[in-house]
């Protein structure tokens, strides 16, 4: 998506934050179809993004969510928790903050059987 694009968000009505990113207005209106007034704006993606990124980097405490490893702001990274798939929303309670080890390895793990290479840590 492109990042100064207008998309549809969730607020949350006490901080004020982004919670959640919904891909269309028809996605945002089949999750929330009794939205009270001021829970849902548009806003440009990247900030957008970066709300709910930042809200990560806050739960995280510095430390990857994952493994403990220490993390900041800008090292840490986003990582879903579940694929999004069709549904297509990106938030806080969906993504976890972890450090770049622990994504590589999570993504690592996800592949599918049939492209792994186990057969050297066998052999030895
Ligand atoms: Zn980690």
């Amino acid at each position: 998506m492109r990042l100064d694009k207008l998309v549809w968000v969730e607020i949350d009505p006490d901080t004020r934050y982004v919670v959640r990113i919904f891909k269309s207005q028809k996605q945002m209106v089949l999750q929330m179809p009794y939205a009270e007034c001021g829970t849902t704006q548009q806003m440009l993606y990247k900030v957008a993004v970066w709300d709910v990124r930042h809200q990560c980097w806050l739960r995280s405490k510095g430390e990857c969510e994952l493994c403990g490893d220490t993390v900041t702001e800008q090292s840490g990274q986003m990582h879903e928790r579940q694929h999004r798939g069709k549904g297509g929303e990106i938030s806080v309670a969906n993504s976890v903050f972890v450090c770049a080890k622990t994504h590589k390895r999570e993504h690592r793990d996800r592949e599918p059987r049939w492209s792994r290479h186990d057969s050297r840590s066998e052999a030895a």
